[in-house]
């Protein structure tokens, strides 16, 4: 992938760009969302480039899915009393707009600014 090509997302992740980052491993990085749509609204996100959407990651690395599920139920434990909504939007018309993989982690009382 050109410099060019590369997402936003990996240039959060390569601190080239200003991100609220809640938690990091060697594979994954978590970051609050700039348009927060719930009381809590993350976004957990794999390093890699390698995977547009959750269908290529769930084909490609079930594993590292399993690592998306897990982080997204730690910090909903952390932040929210451990409930919360996985929202993977996939292709433009689901409302899709970065293409590097990346899970909505959403929390907290339901009617203060969540979706429906
Ligand atoms: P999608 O629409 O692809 O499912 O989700 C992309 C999400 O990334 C949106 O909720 C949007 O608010 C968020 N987002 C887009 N650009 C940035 C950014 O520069 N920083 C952060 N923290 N979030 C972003």
């Amino acid at each position: 992938m050109s410099e060019t090509e590369r997402s936003i997302f990996s240039r959060i992740i390569a601190r080239e760009i200003p991100a609220t980052i809640v938690a990091e491993t060697d594979t994954l990085i978590a970051f609050e969302d700039i348009a927060p749509q719930a009381p809590v609204h993350l976004l957990v996100v794999p390093k890699t480039e390698s995977y547009r959407n959750v269908a290529e990651l769930a084909s490609g690395d079930p594993g590292l899915m399993a690592e998306m599920v897990a982080l997204a139920q730690q910090l909903a434990t952390e932040r929210a009393g451990g409930d919360f909504r996985l929202v993977f939007n996939t292709g433009p018309s689901a409302g899709q707009t970065v293409f590097h993989v990346h899970a909505h982690v959403l929390a907290g009382p339901l009617g203060e600014g969540t979706l429906a």
